[in-house]
């Protein structure tokens, strides 16, 4: 146990830690070379002429589908588009309702509102952070058009209550798993439960290519609709890889947008696809580690997740911490603090989206349909107090944080009972 007298780092003492942490996004020589490979081609996109070989887009579409447990996988350019031409695919539209919890990131939202359908939203369980799947039962009317649980920072949403709403009321599920690639519940990976699974490997992710997305499904005839969507109404033809002949030919069954990857992501995100398994291993066995650390200290709680979660994927490391503790100052205090005595970026969780700026579709002249749709897209007024609750208790580190060794992962036990500890003289 730390001495009451050690004097906070952001009131000039000495901080907890001050050595380096691990690096993220990662890079090897090997996926630079691939990377530079692809440069050095005169392939950027699947929208130019094949060399001749099967283009890294659809090698790395192969290897995801098969790492989801699913038949089809379409990249994207990032996680919102996959979550847009998921919807689209499902035949939603102006005014149709999609549930969603009120704790995620804001893109989870906009998607919906892009497509001019209405967000539903749900509060979560307190436990996990996830959607609560007894709220979900509460909202659904004759135009709920599909549910979107997110697999939230190293949970999964209930999937066992949802996949029963779901045939209950014959409403799709889409699984936004942005934070949780290759999870597990039971033996079935995240995103292959829904009739589709939608992926971000924005930088932030546990795969990533800077920026990029994929949308997974089991069903032909989605991954037919989703592929239109992405690249402009075109898709792979029958016989491809045919030297100086494209790839995708034109069908236009369906109006779509450009929201294709460029190859040299798809080159850096097949690579790393090998390696992520061993990653996720790492963050886990590191997260079983700092989970007993902080167990010690009175206050502290790990975020739990359900018993059916067979492999964890940690994107965020969270835990909560007992509002006592903290006094009156805020989780935003509490965060700084954290921060300046450990060099890593430590932040509350998401701001739930009804209190949440970013989050403003009536900024949006698109959305202005009419007085109908506005009014069912204003969200004054609304209370969620499981995931208002949360955001003052719950605290997140980057999954950075678990690449590293033991010295790490006592350094943020270490910061987390030092601030506690001197939170009465701030
Ligand atoms: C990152 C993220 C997205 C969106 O992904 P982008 O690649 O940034 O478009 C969607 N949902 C959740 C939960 C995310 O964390």
């Amino acid at each position: 146990m730390k001495k009451k007298s050690e004097i906070l780092a952001i009131k000039g003492g000495k901080p907890v830690w001050n050595g380096i942490w691990p690096k993220w996004p990662e890079i090897t020589e090997k996926e630079i070379s691939k990377v530079i490979e692809v440069m050095k081609s005169e392939r950027w996109a699947i929208s130019g002429p094949s060399l001749g070989k099967i283009s890294w887009e659809k090698k790395f579409s192969i290897a995801f589908a098969k790492y989801c447990g699913v038949n089809y996988c379409v990249p994207t350019c990032n996680g919102t588009s996959a979550l847009l031409i998921a919807l689209e695919a499902l035949n939603i539209g102006y005014g149709d309702e999609v549930v969603v919890p009120i704790l995620t990131w804001v893109a989870t939202a906009t998607a919906v509102t892009n497509i001019n359908a209405i967000p539903v939203f749900v509060d979560v369980d307190p436990k996990t952070l996830c959607v609560s799947p007894e709220a979900i039962n509460s909202v659904i009317t004759p135009n709920t058009k599909a549910i979107i649980p997110v697999h939230l920072y190293s949970g999964m949403a209930n999937m066992d209550k949802l996949s029963k709403i779901s045939s209950q009321y014959e409403i799709p599920i889409i699984e936004d798993c942005s934070h949780v690639h290759g999870a597990l519940w039971n033996e079935s990976p995240a995103g292959s439960f829904g009739k589709i699974g939608t992926f971000s490997m924005q930088q932030t992710k546990v795969l990533t290519a800077g920026e990029g997305g994929a949308a997974v499904t089991d069903e032909k005839s989605l991954a037919n609709y989703m592929e239109q969507l992405r690249a402009d109404g075109r898709i792979y033809k029958k016989k491809t890889n045919i030297l100086g002949e494209m790839d995708i030919v034109k069908i236009g069954d369906f109006q779509g947008n450009n929201y294709c990857l460029t190859e040299y992501q798809a080159a850096l995100l097949y690579e790393k696809l090998k390696t992520l398994d061993l990653q996720h291993e790492k963050r886990r066995k590191n997260a079983k580690i700092l989970d007993r650390m902080l167990l010690e200290i009175d206050g502290i709680k790990p975020l739990s997740t359900y018993s059916s979660v067979k492999k964890r994927v940690y994107y965020h490391y969270v835990f909560k911490i007992n509002s006592k503790k903290i006094e009156n100052k805020s989780i935003e205090v509490i965060c700084g603090l954290l921060t300046s005595e450990l060099g890593i970026l430590i932040e509350p969780i998401y701001k739930p989206l009804h209190q949440n700026i970013i989050y403003n579709p009536l900024s949006k002249k698109r959305f202005h349909i009419n007085k109908g749709h506005i009014k069912k897209l204003k969200t004054q007024g609304l209370n969620f107090p499981n995931a208002e609750k949360a955001y003052n208790s719950f605290i997140s580190l980057p999954h950075k944080a678990l690449l590293g060794n033991y010295e790490h992962l006592q350094a943020i036990a270490d910061a987390i009972i030092k601030v506690l500890e001197n939170i009465s003289n701030l």
